[in-house]
Formats: C-alpha cells, structure tokens, sequence
C-alpha cells in the first residue's frame, strides 16, 4: 500500500469486475500510460501516439495493461 495516493477500486470490464491474473485480488489503482517510446516505436506500432490505460493490482502489484481500441 502507499504506491498511489488515492484509493484503489473496483474496474468493471464489460460488467464483470476484472480480477488480477496472479492474486484474483479485484481493486486496482488505475492510469494512463502513454506508449511514445522508442522501443514501441522499433515493434512497428505506428499508434505509438495512443495510451494504455494500466490497473496496478492493489494486492500484488501486478500491472495489467489495456490498449485502446
Ligand atoms: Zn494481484
């Protein structure tokens, strides 16, 4: 805990809360991720623009990334 300031939630995928791939833990603190790097540049992803949306597991810290689409 103490990663993030505010408090974690709940995240409804589709009407089912998502739930950690590692712990089940189903809180998560929720951000934006821009993905201009030069490394996502290299994989030939030309929306290198857009941004991910990232939910940190409030459990175990596992990051689940999420592309818009
Ligand atoms: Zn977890």
């Amino acid at each position: 805990m103490g990663l993030f300031s505010e408090k974690s939630k709940t995240i409804d995928l589709g009407g089912e809360p998502m739930q950690c791939l590692v712990c089940g833990n189903d809180h998560f603190w929720q951000r934006d991720a821009q993905l201009n790097t030069a490394g996502l540049t290299f994989l030939g992803l030309d929306w290198a623009n857009a941004s991910a949306v990232c939910c940190v597991c409030d459990g175990c810290g596992y990051i689940h990334w999420f592309l818009p689409k």
